[in-house]
């Protein structure tokens, strides 16, 4: 499935790279930027990737990036909408890692965190009435637990410190 990354040994707790997989060699292909990402994963059911859709990249070449616990990784549901033109998606990790919570900012700079916002926002700004609430997804990724850092405190799951 399609599948975000984001690195936490720093501060950002944010995804700041993107990786998909290829439905043939199930090899991990990085992804330059968010946008792009989004389109393939907007249409991941209909149009599943494949390493030959980036340029110059094969199935026999060697994966860009391995499933492992150097980072962080976070998996998202396939055929998500993609971000309407001029909105910001943002999913941010919690500090405790149970959570990305997932926000829109507008084009108007209000910030938008669930379907029941976003679709008063489209009642009070007529100005997007070609976007509907399905044009939003908050939807929490899935948090990958074997790749959470191992000093994380995780509220209410004992066990987990060393
Ligand atoms: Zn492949």
């Amino acid at each position: 499935m399609v599948k975000e990354t984001p690195k936490t040994a720093k501060a950002p707790r944010t995804a700041d790279m993107w990786a998909v997989q290829c439905d043939k060699c199930f090899k991990w292909r990085t992804v330059p930027s968010q946008e792009e990402y989004e389109e393939i994963r907007s249409k991941f059911k209909q149009d599943p990737f494949l390493c030959s859709k980036k340029p110059n990249v094969s199935c026999d070449d060697p994966a860009d990036i391995e499933y492992d616990s150097t980072r962080t990784w976070v998996m998202d549901k396939p055929n998500i909408p993609k971000t309407p033109t001029g909105f910001k998606k943002r999913m941010v990790m919690r500090k405790d890692f149970t959570k990305m919570d997932v926000y829109y900012t507008t084009p108007t700079g209000r910030i938008l965190r669930s379907s029941t916002q976003a679709a008063s926002f489209l009642d009070a700004n007529p100005q997007f009435k070609g976007l509907s609430p399905s044009d939003f997804s908050f939807a929490s990724p899935k948090i990958m637990e074997d790749t959470i850092p191992q000093n994380v405190v995780r509220k209410g799951l004992p066990g987990i410190l060393d």
